[in-house]
């Protein structure tokens, strides 16, 4: 069926990396090979700390990574490895003329052979699209708070393009689903399949801003992401494009609508989209003024580079006025609660994503964060109601 990986590769994802490599201020920020390291170093890091797998040695996995080969079309040459970790994930990087997968033996352990080749899809996916090219899991260092959200907007719309290339290689929407809800929940299912439909109402939860950190929904409101990946892959099952490409799929939807919908609701999650007011909404912006604020002057001082973060997601003149009240750590967070106090509605999860993405982006802008920016950061947290680990968590996922 010819390279049918590269078919799927969702249009968001290439228009958005095309948008970024058009953009001058970028250059220098954005690879053109691999983003990180020298490849060879990582193939002889993995050899060190890592089994190889083989026939012998793993069957499942190596029986879903021969799927993965028949099912993509696609002929890199992939090498598998697996390390100890407690927790369900993979990883992909460069190894000179082949991709290198990375499982977690509990990745191995609790995925069955479909789930898996879910998983391996989505990583051959990412080597495929190019996506190793690009910033991924992170941005770049010294990077603006602006351009930052840029990125990472990207790198959600990367995520899609990966798992359109996962559903096609274990072609079961279940399968896939179960593989996304068992790298979150941690379970193993005992063999079952977890109802793709019920994980991805989480993200109409999420959607209508239900209240997170006043409510039990916190649990939900951790992993804002997931549920937005499990709806894209059902909206992506109904499209023609799944219909003509994966056997079991019976999709007539057109894609450019099934891609018009998924568009919208990463939308959602982007503080920069068009379709929405930006940061400069003046919901959030005193959130991101006095929180960013008090990051800044966490270690005493207000750095330019950090000033320069601030400034490019919220007003100048709002920047100027704060300034000129000489705030402290004190006072900022203090004003800081009092825009949470002045609210009626609890901040959605959404909400406070892109208010933490914005003050974790000027907590990096001079290159590292500092243990008083992270203390300045929890504290924030806690006066949303959510824990310093939601933060961490929500600013992981959104990679
Ligand atoms: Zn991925």
């Amino acid at each position: 069926m010819g390279n049918a990986i590269a078919a799927v590769r969702f249009r968001g994802d290439a228009e958005g990396e095309r948008r970024l490599r058009e953009d001058e201020s970028l250059r220098g920020s954005l690879g053109s090979a691999c983003w990180k390291g020298s490849t060879r170093d990582s193939r002889r890091r993995l050899l060190a700390g890592a089994v190889r797998v083989r026939a012998d040695l793993a069957p499942g996995a190596w029986r879903a990574a021969e799927r993965v080969r028949e099912r993509s079309g696609d002929g890199t040459r992939v090498e598998l490895y697996v390390h100890s970790s407690a927790e369900i994930n993979a990883a992909v990087t460069c190894g000179g003329d082949r991709l290198l997968v990375i499982l977690t033996s509990a990745a191995v352990e609790r995925l069955d052979e479909e789930e898996l080749s879910f998983v391996l899809g989505h990583e051959l996916g990412h080597g495929v699209y190019g996506h190793l090219a690009m910033p991924i899991g992170g941005v770049p260092r010294g990077m603006s708070a602006r351009d930052a959200m840029r990125v990472m907007a990207w790198q959600r719309a990367a995520e899609v393009s990966a798992d359109r290339a996962g559903l096609l290689c274990c072609g079961s929407v279940g399968a896939a689903a179960s593989a996304l809800f068992k790298s979150l929940s941690g379970l193993s299912l005992a063999g079952g399949r977890v109802e793709p439909g019920a994980l991805a109402e989480q993200w109409s939860e999420l959607a209508d801003a239900v209240a997170m950190g006043e409510t039990a929904g916190a649990w939900a409101a951790t992993h804002p992401f997931v549920p937005l990946r499990a709806r894209a892959l059902l909206h992506y099952w109904e499209s023609d494009q799944a219909g003509g490409l994966i056997e079991s799929c019976g999709g007539t939807r057109a894609l450019e609508d099934v891609d018009r919908s998924v568009s919208a609701m990463l939308a959602m999650m982007d503080p920069l989209a068009e379709e929405r007011r930006g940061l400069s909404d003046p919901v959030l912006e005193p959130f991101v003024l006095w929180g960013g604020l008090a990051v800044a002057l966490a270690d005493g001082t207000v750095h330019r580079r950090e000033l320069e973060n601030l400034r490019s997601v919220v007003d100048e003149g709002a920047l100027r006025g704060a300034l000129a009240d000489r705030p402290t750590v004190e006072s900022c967070c203090e004003r800081f609660a009092e825009a949470r106090a002045r609210r009626a509605r609890p901040l959605s999860a959404l909400d406070l994503t892109r208010v933490f993405a914005a003050l974790s982006a000027v907590a990096g802008a001079d290159g590292m964060v500092a243990a008083e920016e992270t203390g300045v950061i929890e504290r924030l947290a806690s006066a949303c109601g959510v824990s310093g680990a939601f933060v961490e968590r929500a600013l992981a996922r959104a990679a």
